[in-house]
């Protein structure tokens, strides 16, 4: 097969990895700067131009967008789609679980547990907005934010009351949530590809912080999923229409609660901490479901 792996970024971890494990399944990988590819936008023939020549015969996409350049490479998604290109991210599907709103509102209208959460662009009343959320503590997060930044942990109402204030200043759109103590500064990525959770691994946050990214110093080891937990991930990837997805899961006391789904998920933590060969098994997910013209989401 003739594969795109859209990256800005050949060297990175998981698009390196992308490429050997698909190179190592007889594939021909491409990798294709998204901001560099240009759509040529003309009735009956759609196509993407890549450094002055036209993408022609591939037979799948794989996106890796990452979220500062989300609407830019859905539209590149897209076109594909329009062309008929199988991606295995699909346009629609990366909009909804980049947008964290519109991800919750889907998940939570499908029955899948999440930390309680209030979202409002003008509150009048924070003091009401915090008193939603079961009180303090609570977390407070900006919806633009990744890797943990912008995620604050108020341990009072009236330091709730000062990042609500303080973010609204800044006219950034946050949401307040439910802290979940009983995580004890551990969550659950699951990898999920297609209907499985092809691995799983447990992030546990450094001495005196409650954010478990790797990037703010967690660490991860390999994890045994109970089927409730399975069963969750698998669905709320699928709710979102994603055919790959990192799912975060916090362990409470009344079950799993998805705090996220992240649409490229990135390989290299994962891999390491559960030896397990994500990069071969999207491969094959590809060759097993890459048809022309088989994207749900493709519009009418
Ligand atoms: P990001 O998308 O920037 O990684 P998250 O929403 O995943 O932000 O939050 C970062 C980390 O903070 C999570 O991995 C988790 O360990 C912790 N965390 C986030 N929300 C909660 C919550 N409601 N209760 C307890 N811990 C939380
Ligand atoms: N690569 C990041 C992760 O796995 C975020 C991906 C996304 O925003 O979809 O946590």
């Amino acid at each position: 097969m003739k594969i795109a792996i859209l990256s800005r970024n050949k060297k990175l971890y998981s698009t390196r990895r992308l490429v050997e494990a698909g190179k190592l399944r007889g594939h021909e990988m491409h990798v294709i700067d998204t901001l560099k590819c240009n759509m040529e936008i003309t009735s009956v023939k759609p196509a993407v131009w890549y450094k002055g020549e036209e993408l022609v015969g591939f037979d799948a996409v794989i996106p890796r967008i990452g979220a500062s350049i989300t609407n830019y490479g859905m539209a590149i998604i897209r076109q594909f789609e329009m062309m008929g290109v199988y991606c295995l991210t699909e346009s629609n599907a990366l909009g909804r679980s980049r947008d964290k709103l519109r991800a919750l509102q889907l998940l939570s209208r499908k029955g899948i547990g999440m930390p309680k959460t209030g979202f409002a662009h003008h509150v009048d009343n924070t003091k009401e907005l915090i008193k939603r959320v079961g009180g303090a503590p609570l977390v407070v997060k900006l919806l633009a934010g990744t890797q943990g930044r912008g995620v604050v942990l108020a341990e009072t109402a009236k330091a709730g009351e000062s990042v609500i204030d303080a973010f609204r200043e800044l006219e950034a759109d946050f949401l307040v949530q439910e802290f979940i103590k009983e995580a004890g500064g551990s969550d659950i990525r699951c990898l999920v590809i297609g209907k499985k959770v092809v691995a799983a691994m447990e992030r546990t946050a450094q001495a005196g912080e409650f954010r478990s990214n790797l990037h703010r110093g967690g660490t991860a080891r390999l994890i045994k999923l109970s089927p409730k937990e399975r069963k969750t991930a698998i669905d709320a990837s699928s709710i979102l229409g994603l055919n790959i997805s990192g799912v975060d899961i916090l362990r409470s006391e009344r079950g799993p609660l998805v705090m996220e789904v992240n649409s490229s998920p990135g390989l290299e933590g994962i891999e390491k901490a559960t030896n397990k060969d994500v990069a071969d098994a999207i491969i094959e997910y590809v060759e097993l479901n890459a048809k022309p013209h088989h994207n749900r989401t493709k519009g009418k």
